[in-house]
């Protein structure tokens, strides 16, 4: 079994990414496999980039079908990464999945490869203005949340979301599951896909919050928190069902890479499972 680095004692201490080559190559690597690609906010040189890549399901009585029956025969996800600098894993898992292309044909992708390419600059979890990003979205005071979610209020909505992290305290790989309308859940699927390349954090207790076999299921309180995660925002105004991964940050790179690809193709897979293609 892979054994931990010990590097990240009080903090990201691992390997860091050039962030502007690491977009560079998204930016090759998407159209070629048939992404369009929106810039949704700029800094300097730095471009915020939404992917979409659409259904290729090609059943024709399911498209003439009811929008209920047309709705059914394709999934749509949001995918995003990047939101804390100091988490190099989510934007190179990124441009794993777009090169990799493994999507199921009946799924429509929305994916925001890097929401904080200034905090990667300087290897920091927050922006420059000292704002953790993924506690900005209930009253969002950062430039770089207010646009994400100025996009967001023009997308439909979403079947699923994943939001791709890393957590330098953890044991292994984890994630939390928000799913109140009790959908078939995916938890289990994603530990399951991701066991192989990875070790998962057995704790029972993550994050002050009780776990089991890397599951949280956390009770949330949508309107006592004032400093919203993305997730919250995504469960309140776009998707009913949708997973934070973390990836153990004190494991080697590449590994932290291959758990969060493993999980998202679990997850895409399992809900696309059964649609007419
Ligand atoms: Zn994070």
């Amino acid at each position: 079994m892979t054994q931990k680095l010990g590097k990240n004692l009080d903090g990201y201490h691992g390997e860091t990414i050039d962030i502007r080559s690491v977009l560079r190559e998204i930016e090759t690597a998407a159209p070629a496999h048939g992404w369009t690609s929106e810039i949704f906010h700029t800094h300097g040189d730095l471009d915020w980039i939404a992917l979409h890549r659409p259904s290729r399901s090609t059943s024709t009585l399911c498209s003439a079908a009811t929008e209920d029956g047309d709705h059914a025969a394709r999934k749509r996800i949001h995918i995003s990464a990047g939101i804390h600098g100091d988490e190099p894993a989510g934007p190179l898992a990124a441009l794993k999945l777009i090169q990799d292309d493994r999507w199921p044909g009946n799924m429509e992708i929305f994916l925001l490869p890097c929401l904080n390419p200034l905090g990667f600059l300087r290897n920091q979890r927050a922006n420059p203005d000292g704002i953790d990003l993924n506690r900005d979205y209930r009253n969002p005071q950062s430039t770089e949340t207010r646009r994400h979610i100025a996009w967001l209020e023009r997308q439909p909505q979403f079947d699923l979301y994943l939001c791709l992290h890393e957590d330098w305290e953890a044991h292994g790989f984890y994630l939390y599951e928000t799913n109140p309308d009790e959908r078939t859940p995916l938890a289990e699927i994603m530990i399951a896909a991701v066991a192989p390349v990875c070790p998962v954090d057995g704790s029972e207790i993550i994050e002050g919050r009780p776990a089991q076999g890397g599951i949280i299921r956390p009770k949330i309180s949508l309107h006592d928190r004032p400093d919203w995660p993305e997730a919250f925002y995504h469960i309140t105004h776009k998707a009913r069902q949708g997973y934070t991964l973390e990836a153990p940050s004190d494991f080697p790179l590449p590994i932290r890479v291959n758990a969060l690809v493993a999980a998202v193709n679990a997850a895409v897979n399992s809900l696309t499972a059964g649609l007419m293609d």
